[in-house]
């Protein structure tokens, strides 16, 4: 390589630390030695209690729990909606492996819905398969942060009486008309994971409405018959029907995760402006790169850029290959989701063969040409546009 080359020396996977009033919870959990949610004194409002009721507030819901992951909260979603073995529910190709897994674990079969070349679920396809499959849930994964029409999105659902799970774990924060990712279908479910917009390596946050589907998944998550220690849960006597039918299967989140993530609902907003920053400084250095296709950003949408995406459309893949190689050597790391071997975080749905194998000539036809970077907030303007010359060069150059 030349060495007169910029090369971009930020780490792709590197969070902010914890904040010190994160810091400073986690600690009295620490010396209470009550890390379990429902081991708390008397009149005490444990932190996950405290999380769930301060989660609502941020979004808007009724209700909310806190789980173990955001792959738990997706089957607890999926199991409270009553969806069992042989049962097919519909979801987006073009998603990460625990939304298809969450489905499959459950017996029941993932039915892909095609993606468009703006990154979002194919709404006319979708239309077709929501009276075709046979499916009453659709599990809606808005996949690296792109919100579809959710106006049309919801329609489509209601006339054809299916119900919409949404798996927001790049939508935390999120807003299509001013109504929140999570908010417009019937369960909304977020991860709390390291990669997320908030962090606590691992965890899972749950939003709903509805008093059944919510009392279904709190006893659903390990509760036992301590569902009365929740407070942004519905009242006791909807629990009464259910809380001797609804098997237990532990997947509460403890109080020492939910000390982390409390003080993160107040810092989100401010994260949120610095990662659009960031999002728009890319956007802007590669908006003249010919032949690369950067995403449009519908009026109606509010993101969240914590990664960023973009399309190299008619690329053969030894090309591409080749710019990951030289883009790669200069410190710019993409991700490739056309790559025959599943490489780390798995978003193609030829690697889900658990799932029966489905033709999605349009999804195929865009994934092929996807490439994809994290944001972090490590990272700040001039690294964000440091990234985009590299890349403007180099795809200039192929
Ligand atoms: C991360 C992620 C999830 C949930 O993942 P966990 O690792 O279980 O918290 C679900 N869907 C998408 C699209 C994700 O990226």
């Amino acid at each position: 390589m030349d060495d007169t080359l910029e090369v971009f020396s930020g780490n792709f996977t590197q969070q902010e630390p914890i904040s010190e009033a994160g810091i400073a919870a986690a600690l009295a959990v620490l010396q209470s030695g009550r890390l379990h949610r429902y081991n708390i004194s008397p009149g005490e409002i444990g932190e996950v209690a405290a999380l769930e009721v301060d989660f609502a507030t941020f979004t808007g819901a009724r209700y909310c729990l806190a789980v173990a992951s955001g792959g738990y909260a997706l089957g607890c979603a999926l199991r409270a909606l009553g969806v069992g073995p042989g049962d097919r529910v519909l979801t987006n190709a073009f998603t990460l492996a625990p939304v298809p897994g969450a489905i499959a674990a459950l017996g029941a079969e993932p039915v892909f819905v095609e993606v468009t070349e703006d990154l979002v679920i194919d709404l006319d396809d979708l239309a077709d398969k929501a009276t075709s499959a046979g499916a009453k849930v659709l599990m809606l994964s808005h996949m690296r942060g792109h919100l579809c029409d959710m106006d049309r999105l919801m329609e489509i659902a209601e006339a054809a009486g299916l119900q919409v799970i949404e798996d927001c774990a790049h939508t935390m924060g999120a807003a299509w008309r001013g109504t929140p990712s999570g908010r417009h279908g019937i369960i909304g479910c977020y991860s709390t994971q390291t990669y997320k917009h908030m962090n606590s390596g691992e965890g899972g946050l749950i939003v709903s409405d509805d008093p059944v589907a919510m009392a279904r998944m709190i006893l659903l998550s390990g509760s036992y018959m301590l569902f009365d220690r929740h407070r942004a849960t519905p009242p006791p006597e909807v629990f009464e029907g259910l809380k001797y039918n609804t098997p237990n299967v532990s997947g509460r989140m403890d109080n020492l995760r939910a000390a982390i993530l409390r003080p993160q609902i107040a810092e989100l907003p401010e994260k949120i402006a610095r990662w659009t920053a960031l999002y728009r400084a890319l956007e802007a250095g590669l908006s003249a790169t010919p032949g690369l296709r950067v995403i449009p950003r519908p009026q109606e949408e509010t993101f969240v850029g914590s990664s960023f995406q973009f399309l190299l459309p008619g690329w053969a893949a030894p090309r591409i290959l080749s710019l990951v190689a030289r883009c790669a050597a200069r410190g710019v790391e993409l991700k490739w989701f056309g790559a025959e071997e599943p490489v780390a975080f798995t978003s193609r749905h030829q690697s889900w063969r658990y799932a029966p194998a489905q033709h999605l000539p349009r999804t195929d036809h865009v994934l092929a040409g996807l490439l994809d970077l994290r944001l972090p907030l490590t990272f700040c303007e001039a690294d964000a546009a440091t990234i985009a010359r590299i890349l403007d060069q180099e795809v200039r150059r192929m």
